[in-house]
């Protein structure tokens, strides 16, 4: 039996992918610890780990509401909390680690201080990643923009400081790119097939492309037409009036079933008198819903363009960050969904027109969707974590 230790963000996207591995290792009779925060305690524990809260130490969990909103575009503010959560969490993570004396640290790619723990330690590392993989090919799918480059150069010297506070603490990093890039040298898991992942075939065979976590359905969902819409901008960036606006305009009178997911934020008595085919929720059982979809409008978040290609649903793709935009370029180029250059209510029908239209982006969908079922799974996860600590031996 070997003691293997997780580290995750604060956010559902990256622990839920994970479960089912802390369910496989432990059925394999492994203890598994998670170091989480207290809103996952339930879900970590119910998959039968060791829960560890997080909650004292974050400095994520600190940020004023405007910082928070700034962190995924601001390079030096992002590098800040990650250094601060590091050191904070240094001392007791430390000698927690040399108490455990665990056989393998599996970390978040953005848990960044799982990682710089275990190298500061010397302890086999795995890391977890919930978006594609990055080397040099497979980044030319998502270029950043020429706005998130100045903003990277022009904080350099910010994000200098912060790695300093780290090398400082006896951490052996070198810059930021060693603490937030992807390494090749480091066994991975990928949540996404070898199909869907960008040129996967450039990637060390120590990862592993294990396919998504898809959870079952809830609930059942009642197609009243031949023609079933899902429309969704995801959990975070989602206030998004006038594109719903759009959107119930584009698809009114088309005699479509469509169902609109807005969140929380949006105040749905501002959409006004709703037609006859359109319902609206602040959120919904997606997979129930996709299991009956004919297409899906998305902003392209992993896990839901994972969800829909899953079902073999068609994408109209409305990404907003660039690596949402990475998984739509990846999307079209497997022929399985179309991105709309404009969000008018024309352009917005014609996109899901098109999409139900021609069956090519059905069939697309449908492939993808196979390579996630044949990729392996939470077994494959933990053979990649126990083949880490095996080689270590
Ligand atoms: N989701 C859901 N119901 C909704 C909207 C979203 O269950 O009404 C789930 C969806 O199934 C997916 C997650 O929320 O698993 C959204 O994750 P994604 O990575 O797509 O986007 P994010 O919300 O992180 O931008």
């Amino acid at each position: 039996m070997a003691t293997i230790v997780f580290f995750c963000i604060p956010a559902h996207g990256h622990t839920n992918p994970t479960l089912n591995v802390v369910r496989e290792l432990t059925a394999r009779g492994h203890r598994v610890v998670y170091y989480s925060y207290d809103d996952f305690r339930e879900k970590i524990e119910d998959a039968g780990a060791e829960f560890v809260s997080c909650n004292g130490n974050d400095a994520q969990l600190r940020l004023t509401r405007e910082e928070s909103v700034k962190i995924g575009s601001d390079l030096a503010l992002s590098t800040r909390v990650l250094v601060d959560t590091t050191l904070s969490l240094d001392g007791p993570v430390c000698r927690e680690m040399e108490r455990f004396r665990p056989d393998c640290i599996v970390a978040d790619s953005m848990a960044v201080w799982g990682k710089a723990v275990a190298k500061k330690l010397g302890i086999p590392y795995v890391c977890s990643t919930t978006t594609f993989a990055f080397n040099r090919e497979s980044a030319k799918i998502m270029p950043h923009s020429l706005k998130e480059m100045l903003s990277m150069l022009t904080s350099m010297g910010r994000v200098n400081a912060q790695i300093k506070r780290l090398q400082e603490a006896g951490y052996p990093v070198k810059n930021v790119l060693e603490l937030i890039g992807s390494d090749e040298s480091v066994p991975t898991v990928v949540y996404t097939s070898p199909m869907f992942q960008p040129c996967a075939e450039t990637f060390p065979a120590h990862f592993a492309f294990v396919g998504p976590s898809i959870r079952p359905a809830r609930s059942e969902v009642a197609k009243t037409a031949r023609k079933l819409v899902y429309i969704s901008m995801g959990t975070v960036n989602n206030d998004m009036l006038p594109l719903y606006r759009d959107c119930i305009q584009a698809v009114e009178g088309t005699g479509w079933q469509v169902i609109l997911s807005v969140g929380d934020q949006v105040d749905v008595r501002k959409l006004g008198n709703l037609p006859e085919n359109v319902s609206v929720h602040p959120s919904v059982d997606q997979i129930a819903v996709l299991e009956q979809a004919d297409a899906f409008l998305t902003h392209c978040g992993m896990n839901s363009a994972s969800e829909g290609l899953y079902f073999g649903v068609p994408l109209v793709m409305l990404p907003q960050t660039s690596e949402q935009g990475g998984v739509a370029a990846r999307t079209e180029q497997l022929g399985a969904g179309l991105r709309l250059k404009k969000t008018t209510p024309g352009a917005i029908r014609a996109g899901l027109e098109a999409v139900m239209n021609d069956p090519s982006y059905r069939e697309n969908a449908g492939r993808i969707g196979a390579s996630f079922r044949s990729a392996g799974g939470a077994k494959a996860a933990a053979d990649c974590i126990e083949r880490c600590f095996a080689a270590a031996k």
